[in-house]
């Protein structure tokens, strides 16, 4: 037997391109959070290369999503099937959403993260992020009446809505677009819904291409987040960060099995195809960055058809934040422990609700759950200085909660499709698809 002359580093390279991309975006991830901290300044100088990475998949989303919901409704053949499929997302988002703050209050109220934090250490956050406040207050604004936020879902010009990834207003548009191409006859819409299914198809493989980026990215982000991060602080507010942190673990590992469960799928088989999406999640705190590659995995991997996906993923990366109602939930109750105020039932009734709404307008961008958190604490007379009392760890909680967010969307596309037949995993995974 000849022994093997491969060289060493050709050995090397090839054993690195022969790992399972999914595998190696967990590593970048991995060597990031260890060496972040080490390479100190250097992970905070390649933080460009993370960001150029976000930008490439935000870069994607706009056309991505436009093209695919316009053919999806053009196709669609029905829109009776249109309302329902709505009413059911909105009435899942609802639903979910309502019960993740229910449950962040409880595990704040169960496991008190606030209570004994000593004045000094109160004190000192306080001054420390004082600035940080300041920032919040000038950001609260007057919130919308119901009257309002429909009006604005409306785009005066779909163009602007583009250009600010303002996904309410694009939905709105893509639809009536897709409804007048059904309306006009089959010669007219044929050109144009060709042309649009190409956009959508070339959006895919620019998704493929920067997914094969997506290790360096990721390596670079988490570097630099761990590099900056203050450790002193998550000691301090370590009880704060385990229970918020926890119950959104708790939220993944029961309320969405129990949904895949209803829609017939393995919960396994699930997460084994999804947990790249988490980690792109994770790593971006961008459920608007997510979208390119959820959509992606969710239509090819778990089979949900591009008619129900192309709908349900983006209205939810806007409207669908289950794991920011748990972190608004949680936060709350500390906030109001450290202060010393005591919430009563009403007052918690309205905590389920202000959350609810102040998730649905808000958009799927990195820190947006701590500038909605400042309505929650408005809306109870609760200090908003206890911002500076959460913004220490941030960062680590957005990354979180953003990964329960986009998990949420998912869960909800796979049951909806099903509801609607429209799920058909690949027939070469049905086995462990539907165990
Ligand atoms: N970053 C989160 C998201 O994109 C929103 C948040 O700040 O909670 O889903």
């Amino acid at each position: 037997m000849t022994p093997d002359r491969t060289p060493l580093p050709k050995l090397i390279v090839g054993k690195i391109r022969g790992i399972k991309l999914h595998t190696k975006i967990l590593l970048g991830l991995i060597l990031g959070a260890v060496f972040g901290p080490l390479l100190g300044n250097i992970a905070v100088q390649i933080k460009p290369v993370g960001d150029a990475f976000i930008n490439l998949l935000i870069m994607i989303v706009v056309p991505l999503v436009m093209a695919s919901l316009i053919v999806g409704t053009a196709s669609l053949g029905d829109l009776r099937k249109l309302g329902r499929i709505g009413i059911k997302t909105v009435g899942y988002y609802l639903v979910a959403t309502a019960l993740a703050v229910a449950m962040g209050l409880a595990a704040g109220k169960a496991f008190k993260p606030g209570a004994g934090m000593d004045e000094e250490t109160k004190a000192s956050m306080l001054a420390d992020y004082a600035g940080v406040t300041e920032e919040q207050l000038q950001r609260v604004t007057e919130k919308p009446s119901l009257g309002d936020f429909l009006v604005r879902i409306i785009p005066r010009n779909p163009f602007r809505a583009m250009a600010e990834t303002n996904f309410l207003q694009i939905i709105f548009f893509a639809i009536l677009f897709g409804i007048a191409l059904t309306i006009l006859g089959e010669q007219h819409r044929k050109p144009v819904l060709d042309i649009l299914n190409t956009v959508n198809d070339a959006m895919i493989v620019l998704v493929k291409m920067v997914m094969r980026v997506a290790p360096y990215g990721v390596f670079a982000l988490i570097a630099a987040v761990s590099a900056q991060f203050g450790y002193g602080v998550l000691l301090t507010l370590l009880k704060y960060v385990v229970v918020a942190v926890g119950t959104m673990a708790v939220f993944t590992v029961t309320f969405y099995p129990i949904s895949l469960r209803l829609s017939g799928m393995s919960p396994v088989f699930f997460f084994k195809k999804y947990y790249e999406v988490m980690l792109f999640a994770f790593s971006t705190s961008s459920s608007n960055a997510t979208l390119p590659v959820n959509l992606e995995v969710s239509e090819n991997e778990l089979g949900v058809s591009n008619q129900v996906a192309a709908f349900v993923l983006p209205l939810g990366a806007t409207v669908n934040m289950n794991g920011t109602a748990i972190y608004q939930g949680v936060s709350t109750i500390f906030i109001a422990q450290v202060f010393g105020i005591s919430l009563g039932l009403m007052d918690l009734l309205t905590v389920v609700l202000t959350a609810t709404l102040a998730s649905i307008g808000a958009a799927g961008v990195p820190g947006i759950g701590m500038v909605t958190l400042t309505i929650v604490l408005t809306q109870l007379g609760i200090p908003l200085e206890g911002i500076a009392l959460v913004v220490g760890v941030e960062r680590i909680l957005d990354m979180t909660r953003t990964t329960v967010n986009v998990t949420g969307d998912t869960a909800c596309a796979i049951w909806v499709a099903k509801t609607e037949k429209e799920l058909n995993v690949p027939v070469s995974e049905e086995v462990s698809a539907y165990a």
